[in-house]
């Protein structure tokens, strides 16, 4: 596969920051069509997930 990007990333709006070791996603952060992620993992057998857990990160 061939991938042509412009930018010195890829990765468009879903950036990327990185500060001291930690990485914080600065574009994305929910689902506004959750539809299409619901056909997505239908389609592998699997349901999507309708809640989620934090836990500590470490670099
Ligand atoms: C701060 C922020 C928050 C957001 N929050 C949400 C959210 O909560 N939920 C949601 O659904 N959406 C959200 N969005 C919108 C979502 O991020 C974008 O709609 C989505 O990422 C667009 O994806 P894309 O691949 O179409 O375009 P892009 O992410 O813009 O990617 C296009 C890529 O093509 C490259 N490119 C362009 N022209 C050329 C060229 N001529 N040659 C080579 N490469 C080129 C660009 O450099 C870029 O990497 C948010 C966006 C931002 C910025």
């Amino acid at each position: 596969m061939t991938v042509l990007e412009q930018a010195e990333t890829a990765g468009g709006k879903c950036g990327l920051v990185e500060v001291d070791g930690y990485r914080f996603d600065s574009g994305p952060s929910l689902l506004t069509m959750p539809w299409v992620f619901e056909k997505l993992f239908a389609a592998t057998g699997a349901r999507l997930p309708t809640s989620s857990s934090s836990c500590a990160s470490s670099p």
